[in-house]
């Protein structure tokens, strides 16, 4: 197994309090919705569905502040796994990303309709009416280790979409997900070819990375600004720099761990372009895992390589 240690990344952001917002507006704690009253989409924005990725949380916190309200339609503003993220200990900040499970492997039906009862099932089927409703969700999330920005779409081509009109950022990752469970950005209409509705998850930078912060915020304005929820001056000195032109990773699929033990060959971090088709990855168990083809691009390699999750997402730039 690579071994990492928890002080590889500095602990740059400060978790924000979140506790004010428990109470929210609707039947779900930590659940607030704006309604303007007028006609239009309801957009719904997730933070902390891994309660170590502090970037959405501050997000979140930043709209609020800046009393963000919606034009047309509603907004909706989530903190999903706040018990997770309650755990979160800067001494520690690896082991609060879940309580009893990956809160975003818990979205398909068997689950949802199942009688698995976790911390995550629990608050999945709480926020289901939610998701249910949502005609556009901006899932916000942070990575293991320092890359950059990407957006992850979804299989389809509404979500490859969705992410090039949204124009930032320059990283856009098409993939199906993981055999270990359903995504909640892959639920339900999201999933479906012929809905409108459509979502997309936000991989902001490194978990505790300050810029991370700076990425989320002026995605989720941009994200706001392009449905028409909310002005064009709204948060305008908060905005980046667009990238000149945005690449579309298209993901053959993610190497599921079939063993109990796997490693890599290299200490891979993500982006890594492997030049030649058979290149050796790493091991499951003793099987060896090779590159596909030519100028595979690994997709966030992970440090939890524990058996039936996924050790890395395997894909091509198409653009
Ligand atoms: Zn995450």
């Amino acid at each position: 197994m690579t071994s990492i240690t928890p002080n590889e990344y500095p602990v740059e952001l400060e978790p924000v309090d979140i506790t004010p917002y428990k109470a929210g507006n609707t039947a779900i704690d930590y659940v607030t919705t704006f309604d303007s009253g007028e006609p239009g989409p309801h957009v719904v924005i997730t933070a902390v569905v891994h309660g170590n990725e502090l970037c959405g949380a501050i997000t979140l916190d930043y709209l609020f502040q800046n009393d963000v309200r919606p034009m047309v339609g509603k907004l909706s503003l989530a903190f999903a796994n706040h018990q997770a993220y309650h755990s979160f200990d800067a001494n520690d900040p690896l082991s609060s990303r879940f309580v009893d499970e990956d809160f975003n492997r818990t979205w398909g039906l068997d689950v949802l309709d199942g009688d698995r009862d976790t911390v995550e099932t629990r608050r999945a089927r709480e926020l289901r009416p939610l998701i249910d409703q949502a005609d556009f969700l901006l899932d916000i999330h942070s990575m293991q280790h320092k890359t950059p920005a990407l957006m992850i779409c979804g299989p389809l081509a509404k979500g490859q979409q969705f992410a090039k009109d949204l124009g930032t950022p320059e990283y856009i990752v098409s993939d199906a997900g993981h055999a270990a469970g359903k995504r909640m950005r892959d639920y339900g209409q999201f999933g479906d070819p012929d809905s409108p509705a459509n979502s997309l998850l936000l991989e902001a930078g490194q978990h505790w990375e300050e810029n991370s912060a700076l990425v989320s915020v002026d995605t989720a304005l941009r994200y706001l600004k392009l449905l028409g929820t909310i002005d064009l001056e709204f948060g305008q000195d908060d905005h980046l720099e667009l990238p000149d032109d945005q690449k579309l990773v298209e993901v053959s699929g993610p190497v599921t761990i079939k063993n109990d033990v796997f490693r890599f060959a290299e200490p891979y971090k993500g982006f890594e372009s492997i030049e030649k088709a058979g290149t050796v990855l790493g091991w499951d168990g003793d099987e060896e895992i090779l590159t596909p083809y030519d100028d595979c691009v690994l997709i966030m390699p992970s440090r939890r390589l524990t058996k039936g999750q996924s050790a890395v997402r395997l894909g091509r730039i198409v653009n």
